[in-house]
């Protein structure tokens, strides 16, 4: 059994209430052998939601207290941390109870983004880096798979 990204499975749980379907993973999940997983809906943030990015270093600087995710909201720039932190140990819990090995993350996102996410100036700019939950996977030895 294997996790994936809620949206590349199909279910419209992005910030903007979209999806981001890869067609091999929504039959993975089809097949039963993968389990759709969205760490920002398991913190319980809404869809839509504000579009957040990670200031200040990567999600492992964020599981480390260094960095911070920051939402974009109609009131300014709101600390989300706790949230995708919850968010990301959500996953975590639920790849340990499958025995997953193997994650297949969607890119870019401030949680499941693997090698490249988002810089923190909310200008369409990336940089090298893990989202949180993608961090979070890896330091406790799920394999994970940028799509
Ligand atoms: S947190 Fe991950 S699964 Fe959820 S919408 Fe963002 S990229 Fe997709």
């Amino acid at each position: 059994m294997i996790i994936v990204s809620s949206c590349l499975a199909g279910i419209p749980c992005r910030y903007n209430a979209a999806h981001s379907e890869a067609a091999e993973v929504a039959a993975l999940v089809k097949e039963g052998k993968a389990i759709p997983v969205c760490p920002e809906c398991l913190a319980g943030l809404p869809v839509p939601r504000p579009s957040s990015e990670i200031v200040g270093g990567s999600g492992e600087d964020v599981l480390l207290g260094k960095a911070k995710v920051l939402a974009k909201t109609d009131a300014g720039l709101l600390d989300a941390t706790d949230a995708f932190v919850y968010g990301a140990e959500a996953a975590l819990e639920i790849a340990l109870r499958v025995g997953a090995k193997v994650a297949v993350l969607k890119q870019n996102s401030p949680s499941c983004g693997a090698g490249s996410i988002y810089d923190g100036t909310f200008c369409g700019k990336k940089r090298i880096g893990n989202g949180v939950a993608a961090a979070l996977l890896i330091k406790n030895g799920v394999e994970v798979i940028s799509r």
